[in-house]
Formats: C-alpha cells, sequence, structure tokens
C-alpha cells in the first residue's frame, strides 16, 4: 500500500498508488491523510480496499508531499557513523536532536529554493517517518513499532553557512522555504521488511553522490522514537527525519553546492523517488 497526495500546493487530495504505479484519487472516501485518519486507525480501513477500484488522478497531476503540513518535524543529525566523519565531528554519545520548520516541507518533485544570499545550500537523503500514534513517555524501544504510520524519503535540505557559521543552533540553516521535499510515498511498516536495511541514494544532475544504507545508522528507529518520546510528545502526523549517511556536498572535497538549474534525485528503493530542480528564492 503506497499512499500519496496530488494536487496543487495546500490542497492536495489523498491518493493510493496503484500496482502500476498510477495515483488513484481516493477523496471521495478519505479527506486526507490526516493526524486525525492515523489516529483514528485509518490505515485498517484502507486495506480493506483495492485502489484500482478508484478513479485515476488527473494525468500530470503535480504530487504533493506525502502527508500534509506535520506539526513539528523532528531531525536527527550525525546519525551514521560515517557522516560523522566526513562532517569532520564526533560520533555522538546521545541522538542530536533539532527542529525543521514545518512549512518547509513541499511535494517530491518540487523545486528547491536556493535562499537569498546562498553560497552554500546541500543535500540529505534521510529516511523519514511519519508518527501514527502518540509517542509519550514509551517504556521501551519495542512500544516504538506501534506508533509508526510509515516511511517515506526526505531531503533534508540544508544551508551550511546558515547552520553552522552565523551563530547558534542548527535550525537557521535547516527551515528555508522548500527545504524538506517529502515522498513520494508512505508506505505502512509492514510493507518494508527492514528499515535497518534500505539503500538510500542521491544524484546531483545525473552524478550519484549518496549511497548509504540505515544499516550503519547509530541509532536505530525505534531507538529514536522512545528517545524522543523521553523529551516532548510526538504526534500523529509528525515527521521524524533519521539523518543522513555520507555523501553531503560540505563532506567534498572541495566542497560542492547547489546552484540554479541543478537537479537533484533521491531514491530509496520501496518508497519511490524524488527529482527536484534548484531555482533562486
Ligand atoms: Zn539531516
Amino acid at each position: 500500500m503506497r499512499l500519496a497526495r496530488f494536487g496543487p500546493p495546500r490542497q492536495e487530495k489523498p491518493a493510493l498508488v496503484d500496482a502500476s504505479g498510477r495515483m488513484r484519487d481516493a477523496s471521495a472516501l478519505f479527506a486526507d491523510w490526516s493526524p486525525d485518519f492515523f489516529q483514528s486507525g485509518g490505515l485498517g480501513r484502507l486495506r480493506a480496499l483495492d485502489p484500482a477500484s478508484l478513479p485515476l488522478a488527473p494525468a500530470g497531476a503535480r504530487r504533493g508531499p506525502c502527508v500534509p503540513r506535520p506539526g513539528k518535524v523532528v531531525c536527527i543529525g550525525l546519525n551514521y557513523s560515517d557522516h560523522a566523519a566526513e562532517s569532520g565531528m564526533a560520533v555522538p554519545r546521545e541522538p542530536i536532536v533539532f527542529l525543521k520548520a514545518s512549512n518547509a516541507v513541499v511535494g517530491p518533485d518540487d523545486d528547491i529554493l536556493i535562499p537569498r544570499g546562498s553560497e552554500k545550500t546541500d543535500w540529505e537523503v534521510e529516511l523519514g517517518v511519519v508518527i501514527g500514534r502518540e509517542a509519550r513517555y514509551l517504556a521501551s524501544p519495542a512500544e516504538s513499532l506501534r506508533c509508526i504510520a510509515g516511511y517515506c524519503i526526505s531531503n533534508d535540505v540544508s544551508e551550511r553557512a546558515f547552520q553552522l557559521e552565523r551563530g547558534g543552533q542548527w535550525t537557521k540553516g535547516k527551515s528555508c522555504d522548500t527545504f524538506n521535499p517529502l515522498g513520494p510515498w508512505l508506505v505502512p511498516p509492514d510493507e518494508i521488511s527492514d528499515p535497518a536495511a534500505l539503500d538510500l541514494r542521491l544524484w546531483v544532475n545525473g552524478q550519484q553522490r549518496q549511497n548509504g544504507n540505515t544499516r550503519t545508522m547509530i541509532f536505530d528507529v525505534p531507538f529514536l522514537i522512545h528517545y524522543l518520546s523521553q523529551f516532548m510528545t510526538l504526534e500523529p502526523g509528525d515527521v521524524l527525519s533519521t539523518g543522513t549517511p555520507p555523501g553531503v556536498g560540505g563532506g567534498m572535497k572541495p566542497p560542492q553546492f547547489l546552484r540554479p538549474g541543478d537537479v537533484v534525485e533521491l531514491e530509496i528503493p520501496g518508497l519511490g523517488r524524488q527529482r527536484s530542480t534548484c531555482l533562486p528564492a
């Protein structure tokens, strides 16, 4: 089962992707893949539905983010040991947690806007996790599993100068408009055989820059949800972006960053593919 959304920004309709990869309009049956949908067990209701029984979405419809604007996007920094090394930073003893403004979330093929004054806009392919049930003071990592609505691709676009050279925390370099292409699909956890064995790949202008696997994560998904739930309540519809493997532009020698006209493509097998073009903000 693959959940998607289509239509103009902020007016998307829910869709299911059929066996041929076409989006099917589910808006006659569901308002949206909203927090209420997840909280009320909507994923269970979807199981009885054959996507082929739904009308096709209009040909060429824009693909929206796979969930509506989240209440929060929680990101994990330096969660791959090999990425920590390329960043010249120590492997953290506890997860590095930061927030990304939720209005950075856009569709998987939407343009990435290079912020005004930016010289160091960078890419980060990540496994995204959408929360399906409230996670508050979970007793163990095993309890995390029931709180996961599904997995998706998350590009944690980052402006390194804003993030690292302008003082304070990382939020300034993570929250610019369009800095979180999300989707194209949300795939429920029972359809991902092992979230700790997923390839993550990213290309810039057709040249592969990232080629990692979630098996080299320092803190895995169940650990992270349990950990975060000790500090904040994760709510249905919230997004967790779990960190990036090596190969970011800032780690290249010499460093390389995104320019207007560049095309960024991301892929996680089973979770689909993104393709964004960079434009000036
Ligand atoms: Zn990241």
